[in-house]
């Protein structure tokens, strides 16, 4: 998709910091990060969200997973992380390319979500 930000800097239009590529996968550094480490790792193809991917995906979200443990130990996570996957306006998600953020550092990432106010 060309006005897709994500296919942009796959493509190299965007220039973006790189942690890794392959043949179905890339990943590169969140522009704001949340954490010490936090990259971003995505689908080559254009996929919109989880919301969108069928049984076809399934080597690629694989290969999106199994990447995860080498990427947050190459960049100062090797103690744990956490992956988040925001998908569509209930799950937050900003950028309509499907992304997994590897969120971790030195210190432990924090509670996983806040509690709603009703059920406080
Ligand atoms: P989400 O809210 O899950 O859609 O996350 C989108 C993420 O993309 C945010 O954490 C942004 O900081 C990040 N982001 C947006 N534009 C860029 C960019 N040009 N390079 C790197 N990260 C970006
Ligand atoms: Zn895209």
């Amino acid at each position: 998709m060309t006005d897709c930000i994500f296919c942009k800097i796959v493509a190299g239009g965007i220039p973006a910091k790189k942690a890794y590529e392959d043949e179905w996968v890339f990943a590169f550094h969140d522009i704001h990060p949340l954490r010490p480490t936090h990259v971003l790792v995505i689908p080559k193809k254009h996929i919109p969200s989880l919301a969108h991917v069928g049984p076809e995906d399934e080597p690629v979200l694989g290969r999106m997973l199994s990447v995860a443990q080498k990427l947050a130990a190459e960049n100062g996570s090797g103690d744990g992380f956490r992956c988040i996957i925001n998908t569509g306006r209930i799950g937050g998600q900003e950028v309509p390319h499907l992304h997994l953020h590897i969120l971790g550092g030195p210190e432990p990432v924090g509670p996983m979500v806040t509690k709603l106010k009703e059920n406080a």
